[in-house]
């Protein structure tokens, strides 16, 4: 390849595109890349901006802006989960891209990494007018997406029925019923046993690896975790029944602690009935910047990206943090976590459960054979064991921290799909 001059990424900066950007340049610092391969998996392959209306309750009409973002497709369809959120950016969405192609690569699956989002609180819309927003916004990126090039999944604030709409809507385009276009579907049209606790199962099962590593045990460690939705609660409810002792988490309303540790399962129903952790019984408030700072072995940031700063890294007190969230943890914050001693894992590896079982329900579609829940999570098992492993084994051979060990083992992998495939044209 001919060679193309790279411009790195200053420091100091919490802009999740340059972060993800500053992040891939150490791995192909590390791994001495080839500058003509290093330009081009710095930059996403495709970027769609989509602005469509959707028709309000009232009768008025509201204009959103959405993104679709294509980051890398040399290993395989892109996949990545759509994101509602009033704060989503293009930027953001670019991020959380290319950390899903170094996800899908570190996890060993045949997908390239994307990611889409819309700039909406869902929690402003009726039902009706979620759907409509939905399928209007699955309409405007169906020029991207399909089983054999793009596959969304749900990412924060989007639900198994926000994919049934998109896949639902891909269909009635088509004819007839593409399953295999979205993942994290409810079972009955053709999603996968075990999908909606993935990411957390995943969460849980490098808690116990990184326990053996670091030869602790999980009943001597407190944990908090930051961000009670899907990744958070049930990551909270599978490492405490592993033997963590729970003793913080939050959510956007803000946070609880308990001393004696907290009963997940009456924390869920509590969240179910109120909408919020907050005033849990027998526990005291704790805001979510407290939560970061509180006396625990293990922090689960398990919310969104930049809570895990340069202002509050110094100030951290857990030894080991398993990222659940994607990009909780700014490069600056992780440079003081590293010379403290702290061991992170990192996203790609411990929130990559999510779209392990989302490539099992995108096989089975395919197939239209369905697999038992307890296959389901062996398979899953063997799979985030042998990423967590080999990312530590490479973080062993390269002297680095395990973030870029992981990185190493990902940026390879795609950096070798790259140059096998060549150059078109
Ligand atoms: P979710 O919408 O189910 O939950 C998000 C939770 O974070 C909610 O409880 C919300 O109240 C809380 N939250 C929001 N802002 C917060 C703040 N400032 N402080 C504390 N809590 C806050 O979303 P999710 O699917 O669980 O996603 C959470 C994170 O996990 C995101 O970074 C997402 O990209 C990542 N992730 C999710 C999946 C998945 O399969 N769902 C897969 C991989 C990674």
């Amino acid at each position: 390849m001919v060679a193309v001059e790279v411009v790195t990424t200053a420091s100091g900066v919490d802009d999740p595109w340059l972060n993800a950007q500053r992040q891939f340049d150490a791995a192909a610092d590390l791994l001495g890349m080839e500058a003509g391969t290093r330009a081009f998996l710095r930059e996403p392959q495709r970027q769609l901006i989509v602005n469509f209306p959707v028709k309000m309750d009232d009768g008025s009409v509201r204009m959103f802006e959405g993104y679709r973002v294509q980051h890398n497709l040399n290993r395989g369809p892109a996949k990545g989960g759509i994101r509602y959120h009033a704060g989503v950016t293009l930027g953001e969405v670019k991020a959380l891209a290319m950390w899903m192609t170094w996800k899908c690569a570190a996890a060993g699956i045949p997908f390239g990494g994307a990611k889409g989002g819309v700039v909406v609180d869902p929690k402003r819309l009726s039902m009706s007018e979620l759907e409509r927003l939905t399928r209007r916004y699955a309409a405007e990126i169906s020029v991207l997406i399909g089983p054999a090039r793009d596959i969304p999944a749900p990412d924060v604030n989007t639900t198994p029925q926000v994919m049934a709409w998109i896949m639902d809507t891909v269909s009635m385009s088509r004819g007839y019923s593409v399953p295999a276009a979205v993942t994290g579907k409810p079972l009955s049209v053709g999603g996968s046993e075990g999908r909606s606790a993935a990411t957390g199962r995943g969460v849980a099962i490098v808690a116990l690896q990184a326990c053996r590593r670091l030869g602790r045990e999980p009943k001597d460690l407190t944990v908090a975790v930051q961000g009670f939705g899907n990744a958070g609660s049930i990551a909270a409810g599978l490492m405490a029944d592993d033997g963590f002792s729970i003793r913080a988490v939050s959510d956007s309303g803000g946070g609880i602690y308990s001393d004696h540790g907290l009963d997940i399962k009456a924390v869920i129903e509590h969240k179910q009935r109120t909408g919020s952790v907050v005033g849990f019984r027998g526990t005291r408030p704790i805001s979510n910047a407290e939560l970061l700072e509180t006396s625990v072995d293990v922090l689960v940031p398990a919310a969104l990206e930049n809570q895990i700063t340069a202002s509050n890294a110094g100030r951290l007190k857990a030894s080991l943090i398993l990222e659940a969230a994607n990009g909780p943890t700014t490069p600056d914050a992780d440079d003081i976590l590293v010379r403290r001693g702290v061991t992170v894992v990192p996203d790609i590896v411990a929130n990559a459960g999510g779209v392990v079982v989302s490539y099992f329900e995108w096989v089975q579609d395919l197939q239209s054979f369905f697999w038992e829940e307890i296959e389901i999570n062996k398979r899953l098992e063997r799979i985030i064991v042998a990423a967590f492993d080999a990312s530590w084994e490479a973080a062993q051979r390269h002297q680095v921290p395990l973030r870029l060990g992981a990185y190493a083992v990902a940026v390879e992998r795609v950096a070798e799909a790259t140059s096998v495939r060549g150059i078109y044209p």
